[in-house]
């Protein structure tokens, strides 16, 4: 008898503090969810329907369309009270003339700027995400504007979803325990410079840069997906970081459920991903990074890349995913851990 009592207070016991377990769990999701919610289509389509406009010229580095699209990115940045981390009501970062006609592969350019917003860690301030999309687009040829909606119209409005999204639990007293930068990079299209002059004149110590979660076109679908609109190409996730990988896969499955598309992974991928975006400038340097890339399409790099054709919804999903991504990375206990070779580096 004595025995039965003393197994059934034992059971009732681990009966308690299973349920108190579950019921904390279930804290942090609601907390996670009830923060991505602020996240909406429409919220993306009212944002990019301007930033994407024929008013902002396609974006062109150095050039008057790129300097509304910055004023654009600073202007949310301050009516939502995200503050800059390099000074106060200064939130570009020069990227000088003469460093961009010294890398740039196409023609003259003039002074431009990257757009850097942050939000401080609670518990480890010194530790940072960043997470990026670039500005700047093609430009306009003979007289036609190429408005680059997806190309990166689609990351860069991602990144101010997410930006609120986290200002939002900053506001509820449930602010990221690691900080976040947002890194909105110029030149891009002109060979990855705005990143590579960001990480040769990091903000923060790269030795602190956690990862890069780099968002270039995710509002569209490819001919791939027509029958099956629900996915979004990873790169990179696995190449650095077993962590980053494990983290980035449970949490889809935990929150969005995309079909996570990994061919563009293969390091024996012709079209070769993972070199070609502004991740790579942070991968380089060994910081673990996650590209997401919807892949190309019939209006890529053309004047018909235009808000219109924007999957609004499924931009949305793809930029809760990522939310949920970084959230999990800036507030797990452990940062995460590099624990491959670079790709390039293991073959050489
Ligand atoms: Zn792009």
């Amino acid at each position: 008898m004595k025995i039965l009592l003393y197994v059934f207070s034992l059971l009732f016991f681990m009966a308690c503090s299973t349920s108190r377990n579950t019921a904390q769990k279930d804290k942090n999701t609601d907390d996670a969810s009830k923060f991505a919610a602020s996240i909406t289509a429409e919220n993306l389509k009212t944002h990019l329907y301007v930033f994407a406009s024929d008013e902002f010229e396609g974006r062109n580095t150095g050039e008057p369309g790129q300097k509304k699209a910055i004023k654009y990115l600073k202007d949310f940045y301050v009516t939502q009270k995200i503050s800059s981390p390099l000074a106060k009501d200064d939130y570009y970062q020069e990227v000088p003339e003469a460093f961009l006609n010294q890398h740039s592969r196409r023609g003259r350019l003039k002074d431009s700027e990257n757009v850097l917003a942050y939000i401080k860690g609670t518990e480890k301030p010194d530790e940072i995400i960043v997470i990026s999309a670039h500005l700047d687009h093609v430009g306009m040829e003979n007289g036609e504007i190429f408005n680059g909606a997806d190309d990166d119209g689609s990351g860069s409005m991602a990144i101010l979803e997410i930006a609120e999204a986290f200002q939002k639990a900053v506001k509820a007293g449930k602010g990221p325990r690691r900080s976040i930068l947002f890194l909105h990079v110029t030149g891009e299209e002109k060979g990855l410079l705005g990143s590579k002059y960001y990480t040769e004149n990091p903000t923060f110590p790269l030795e602190n840069t956690v990862c890069n979660l780099n968002i270039d076109m995710i509002g569209r679908v490819d001919k791939r997906h027509t029958i099956d609109s629900n996915y979004v190409y990873l790169i990179g996730s696995d190449k650095l970081s077993t962590s980053l990988h494990q983290v980035s896969d449970s949490i889809n499955t935990k929150y969005t459920n995309i079909n996570l598309d990994y061919t563009y992974n293969d390091d024996n991928d012709p079209n070769r991903f993972y070199y070609r975006s502004d991740h790579y400038n942070f991968a380089k340097h060994n910081i673990p990074v996650i590209f997401y890339f919807n892949g190309v399409h019939e209006d890529y790099h053309k004047p018909t890349d235009t808000p219109d054709k924007i999957e609004y919804d499924l931009l949305a999903k793809r930029t809760r995913l990522i939310f949920h991504t970084a959230w999990e990375i800036a507030n797990r206990k452990e940062r995460l851990v590099v624990d491959q070779l670079e790709p390039e580096i293991k073959s050489n």
